[in-house]
């Protein structure tokens, strides 16, 4: 698949439409494969720390989740085709499962928040089998992989933020009962309604971030990695004119 380094994270050149086909076909592959969805600040990350860049890049697909990095592709001269947000990929997967009547486990945000997303899922879309669910603060990882593979899902979602859920898929794969692993952030807390998705005029105009700086101060700091990453970009791409 065609892709494009951004920092040394590779990063597929996909539509949301293709995505959703590729991970299709994932589902319908025995071994298990993985989907991770960086944004700007994951891959800010990854260029300070080559072990995660490696991890990243060892999954079957990567799709960019935030605008940010659609951007960078951009700068970078050579632009991704669109963003394609881990959060719609898996709705739209959904739906396509719902029809299967394919499994998904859901593991991770505090007690309580995978249950209620399981609820909400289960009336969004009728036929879909929520083969089970964990909250995300265990400290027994045996116990976990015991439930999911006894469940034996078709999908898998790991939410755990950044960078726990890439490495727990990464550090477990080779022991997880299921087709399809993703690490979906917070995605949990948005199907469960703890957390809101920003409008769909914030989504069109790429200032996703913003809505969320509003509703989240707190989260200030950590989105001090938007311009770092931006600079950086910057500074790679004038390198290579
Ligand atoms: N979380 C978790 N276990 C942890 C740390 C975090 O389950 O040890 C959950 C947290 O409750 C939230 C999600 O992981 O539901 C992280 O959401 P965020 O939007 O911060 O995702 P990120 O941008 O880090 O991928």
């Amino acid at each position: 698949m065609e892709y494009v380094n951004i920092l040394g994270v590779r990063v597929n050149k996909l539509t949301m439409a293709q995505a959703v086909e590729k991970a299709e076909t994932l589902l319908n592959t025995e071994d298990l494969s993985i989907i991770y969805t960086p944004n700007s600040e994951i891959i800010l990350y990854a260029s300070e720390n080559s072990e995660f860049t490696d991890v990243i890049n060892s999954a079957d697909m990567v799709v960019p989740d935030g605008i940010g990095v659609v951007y960078g592709s951009k700068i970078l001269g050579n632009p991704l085709k669109e963003r394609v947000a881990g959060f719609d990929l898996v709705c739209n997967l959904f739906e396509v499962m719902a029809k299967e009547g394919k499994s998904v486990y859901l593991l991770g945000a505090k007690p309580g928040v995978a249950e209620k997303a399981a609820e909400n899922l289960q009336k969004k879309y009728s036929g879909l089998v929520i083969a089970g669910t964990h909250d995300g603060y265990f400290k027994d990882d045996e116990e976990v992989i015991a439930d999911i593979n006894n469940a034996a899902p078709d999908f898998l979602m790991v939410c755990l933020g950044f960078p726990k859920q890439e490495m727990w898929i990464y550090n477990n794969k080779d022991r997880l009962n299921t087709k399809l692993a993703i690490g979906a952030g917070g995605c949990l807390d948005v199907f469960a309604g703890t957390v809101q998705r920003a409008p769909q005029f914030y989504c069109d105009h790429g200032i996703e971030w913003l809505y969320r700086l509003i509703k989240q101060p707190s989260r200030f700091v950590r989105m001090l990695a938007l311009p770092k990453f931006g600079f950086k970009v910057i500074l790679k791409g004038r390198r290579y004119k």
